[in-house]
């Protein structure tokens, strides 16, 4: 396919919010492609050079971006920039540039999107010395045979920046409509998708279908292709593969143990919900790779949970699910999660991190086992194998999540608050008889915590957004008050997409906060505090990166408290009870 043909699409898409709108056109995309092309159109209509599984790295910064289209359009690097400032987004900027040098000379050479993605992952394997020159002159020298359109997109590519909105359920969704001709059913006019009752449960038996195929390969082109090829039972035989990272099972939230009982049914697995950090650990053969909730392989960044497993776990050719939670050296208490966080990037000294930091590994599931998916055996079994193929679980190194079997909610209670006492988040209450489901909260496992009340933090500060969001006030600066003072304790951005309509858009937001601004640099602005907003979050945390000393684990807004003036916030030592009060920590 024409790269210019697949830039098309995604001027397209670009131009409609409507996410009907969206999966319609991508499945119409796919309908048209032939089978051997779709594999790369299905990445690069993702914004992707790898799928999913893949966390190999680009490595192509803005500043790389800037000297490529400078070496292509000839064009100053200063003049770039300013323009960047200006449009934030270098995609525009690429293609302004090259729309003015166009006019005097022809493209020399059409683009194909196979060129684009050969070229563009060829970056990822360039290392060593003079390395970034390489990968600039490569990206240059496609900007060079690019039309302004293409490379606008060749520019958000290898940025990973695509912008054109398309989420993996759309993606889901267009491979069910384009393969089984649902895209026939949407009216483009009105906006509607509209099936019967009977059309409707086929439909969400075919979506569910590529979702889990999904969700164990993580890898749409893949997918497809076997939906092409094969038809839908074989996408449903799809299975995991041991050494490519799978999609974790989630867990909803309950409030108390007795919901957790009615959700998952008795007697049920109690377990200890440790603060730490999810672990995927496949062992094949005697290599062992340790993927983390978002796919990233961090095996390189914990050699100590190499050891642990090397010596303690007797079986090959496994996958377990774990929790990484890391522990003070010297009190060899739990600390919390954020304290260990800092390990998953490290890129040197990483020993005396693992002996700075160190980590417990909590093993609580097991998905592969003698060379087989494991994930339909029900609960108990696996957890059975688990028990087997530990040899001598050691504290502080490698052991087996704690749990109870029970059906007596007081004994579930007693089983919650110990855990709390042990400076753990909860309890996680399992089905026994239920299997695996990677990816989804389907209930059979939750989780109960406790339910941390909400604060009225005062906005101080303020982050311009990018590209689309340029002209709005973003990202916003919380703080809480002390002595008259404000002192900070967090960010938030996410939380008011949902808002729009009760009157707190971003637009919304920026039209209060600008009128504030009291001074600016670069993208950051600090602001009169005057708008106060109530936040819920997950846990307050100690945090030395906010002048109160603590910071919000997840914070999210309720609302916009107009009713409250600044002087009304919350208080540091309100913020200071509620971090003592959270599982038993603070004494
Ligand atoms: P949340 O992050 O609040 O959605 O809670 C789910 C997370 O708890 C999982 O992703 C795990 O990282 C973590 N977790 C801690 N202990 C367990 C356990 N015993 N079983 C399952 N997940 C656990």
């Amino acid at each position: 396919m024409k790269y210019t043909n697949l830039c098309d699409i995604y001027l397209e898409l670009e131009s409609t919010t409507k996410r009907l709108k969206k999966t319609f056109i991508i499945a119409k995309l796919i309908k048209k492609t032939k089978t051997d092309e779709l594999p790369v159109i299905l990445l690069l209509m993702q914004g992707r050079l790898f799928p999913a599984w893949d966390d190999t790295k680009i490595g192509f910064s803005e500043r790389y971006a800037i000297k490529a289209i400078n070496i292509a359009t000839g064009r100053d690097v200063k003049e770039i920039e300013n323009e960047f400032n200006k449009k934030g987004d270098l995609g525009l900027v690429a293609e302004e540039f090259t729309k003015r040098k166009k006019q005097a000379s022809l493209v020399s050479k059409e683009l194909t999107t196979k060129k684009v993605h050969d070229n563009l992952t060829k970056l990822a394997k360039i290392e060593g010395p003079g390395s970034v020159d390489i990968k600039i002159k490569l990206v240059a020298e496609l900007l060079t045979s690019a039309r302004p359109i293409e490379a606008r997109y060749i520019i958000r590519t290898v940025l990973e920046q695509m912008r054109v909105g398309v989420g993996s359920g759309s993606m889901r969704d267009a491979i069910v409509w384009a393969e089984f001709d649902y895209y026939k059913k949407y009216n483009d006019e009105e906006d509607k998708f509209e099936l019967t009752e009977e059309e409707r449960k086929v439909y969400n038996e075919y979506v569910e279908t590529v979702q889990e195929a999904y969700d164990k390969t993580n890898d749409f082109s893949k997918v497809v292709k076997i939906v092409r090829e094969k038809g839908l039972k074989a996408v449903k035989a799809v299975d995991i593969t041991l050494g490519k990272p799978v999609k974790v099972m989630l867990f909803q939230k309950v409030k108390d143990m007795k919901e957790a009982f009615k959700t998952v049914g008795k007697p049920a697995a109690l377990e200890f919900k440790y603060d730490g950090f999810r672990m995927q650990i496949h062992i094949k053969d005697t290599k062992i790779t340790i993927f983390t909730r978002r796919l990233e392989n961090v095996t390189k960044q914990f050699p100590d949970v190499v050891r642990f497993v090397k010596e303690h776990i007797t079986a090959k050719n496994v996958i377990l699910d774990c929790e990484a939670v890391g522990y003070d050296k010297k009190t060899k208490k739990y600390i919390a999660f954020q304290r260990i966080s800092q390990r998953i990037k490290r890129k040197y000294d990483i020993e005396q991190m693992s002996r700075d930091y160190p980590v417990e590994l909590n093993i609580f599931d097991i998905l592969y086992y003698k060379d087989e998916s494991i994930i339909k055996m029900p609960f108990k079994d696996r957890r059975k194998i688990l028990e087997r193929i530990i040899r001598e679980p050691k504290a502080k190194q490698i052991v087996l999540a704690k749990q109870i079997v029970t059906d007596n909610l007081k004994e579930a209670d007693e089983f919650y608050k110990r855990s709390l006492a042990a400076g753990n988040e909860g309890v996680m209450v399992k089905a026994l008889d239920k299997p695996y489901k990677p990816g989804s909260r389907v209930g059979y496992g939750v989780k109960v915590k406790p339910i941390m009340e909400t604060l009225d933090l005062v906005i101080v500060g303020a982050q311009w957004g990018e590209g689309k969001r340029a002209k709005w006030l973003t990202s916003y600066k919380l703080a809480c008050r002390d002595r008259g003072k404000y002192l900070t304790i967090g960010k938030v951005g996410t939380g008011f997409k949902e808002l729009q309509g009760s009157g707190v858009s971003f637009n919304d937001m920026t039209k209060l906060l600008k009128k504030n601004i009291i001074s600016e640099k670069g993208k950051t602005v600090e602001v009169k505090p005057d708008v106060v907003i109530e936040i819920a979050y997950e846990e307050i945390q100690k945090s030395p990166t906010y002048t109160s000393g603590y910071a919000l684990r997840f914070p999210r807004v309720v609302r916009l408290r107009e009713d409250r003036a600044p002087r009304e916030c919350s208080s540091l030592s309100e913020v200071k009870r509620l971090y003592e009060e959270q599982r038993g920590r603070g004494k």
